[in-house]
């Protein structure tokens, strides 16, 4: 089997939650975020080389308070100052023998398995998955001093884990930053490659905000139901 490498990004300094600790250490439902989020890539995904990038003042805080947890096997790196940045170091500190390579917001703990594994097995076809789901609003796009309204049968919400060939991956990640460059996908496209899409999960949330804390806190206890 081809060996999998996964990028946990988790290198931002979370502000908008408040609080002295980033969003991604942040105790919900008994568990460091991103340590479930860790564990949820281990056992999708058994065997995997996983890189989880953190904020370089938060690495030795980070390996302190992850011993008291069970976490899986992985290896922290530091991050940059955007995203960009972060995942290009996790990229770097992977193996050279990975053949696809999972990126993945480490605030983004509910993705389940399942669509961990959906989005590996679309690589048996394609070059470059992302998961997205559908808009339920309505969207306007404003242009000057004018809206209009768009077609949301044609928008979809981009979520993670992006999957891609390792070696593309790479020579994507070697371009100049682009303040475009919001996730991996434009990184790649970037390319003139086409990007395959698969059905993501409602519940796959980036927790941002405290609200986000309450919403996915529920959410776990739903699935415990
Ligand atoms: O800030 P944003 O919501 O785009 O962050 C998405 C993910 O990227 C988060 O998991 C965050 O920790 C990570 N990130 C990073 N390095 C940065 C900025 C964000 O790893 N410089």
């Amino acid at each position: 089997m081809a060996k999998r490498g996964v990028v946990i990004v988790a290198g931002g300094s979370g502000r908008r939650m408040g609080g002295a600790l980033p969003k991604q250490f942040m105790i919900l439902d008994g568990m460091p975020i991103v340590a479930r989020t860790i564990n949820t890539f281990a056992e999708a995904l058994p065997g995997s080389d996983i890189v989880v990038v953190l904020p370089e003042e938060h690495i030795a805080m980070w390996k302190n308070l992850a011993s008291r947890f069970e976490v899986a096997e992985h290896r922290c790196v530091a991050g940059g100052k955007e995203r960009f940045h972060s995942v290009k170091a996790g990229i770097e500190a992977l193996g050279n023998d990975v053949e696809y390579i999972a990126i993945h917001d480490g605030v983004r703990t509910l993705a389940t398995k399942r669509l961990i594994i959906r989005a590996m097995l679309a690589t048996e076809e394609h070059k470059a998955v992302i998961p997205v789901i559908e808009v339920m609003d309505s969207y306007r796009q404003v242009v000057n001093a004018e809206s209009r309204i768009i077609d949301r049968s044609t928008l979809r919400i981009v979520q993670t884990p992006q999957i891609f060939e390792a070696a593309l991956l790479r020579r994507a990640y070697e371009q100049k930053y682009d303040a475009r460059f919001t996730d991996d996908a434009s990184v790649v496209e970037a390319m003139g490659v086409n990007i395959a899409l698969v059905e993501g999960e409602r519940s796959n949330i980036k927790i941002t905000t405290p609200d986000d804390m309450e919403y996915a806190e529920w959410l776990l206890h739903r699935e415990e139901r």
